[in-house]
């Protein structure tokens, strides 16, 4: 799988001021089936460590704080 290099064209984004995995949420990063999503260390906040995506969305819709965004390419809407 590819690393996650640039944070602007990640079709996951994660809001950092909303997203409470400091404090032991790990919502996103438990219910996405390709294993994708991690906790930063540095950050303490989720982000996506792998760049793969099946769009599938249930990171965002389960994200208690609304921190997820997922950026479905326009093809595939
Ligand atoms: S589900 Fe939301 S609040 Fe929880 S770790 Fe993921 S982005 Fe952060
Ligand atoms: S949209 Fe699906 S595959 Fe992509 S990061 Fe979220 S849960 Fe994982």
């Amino acid at each position: 799988m590819t690393f996650a290099e640039n944070p602007t064209e990640f079709p996951v984004t994660i809001d950092a001021d909303k997203c409470i995995a400091d404090k032991g949420c790990t919502v996103c990063i438990d219910v996405c089936p390709l294993d994708v999503l991690r906790v930063d260390p540095q950050t303490g906040k989720a982000h996506m460590r792998y760049d793969e995506c099946w769009y599938c969305l249930p990171c965002e819709l389960d994200c208690p704080t609304q921190a997820v965004r997922v950026s479905i390419p326009y093809l595939l809407r």
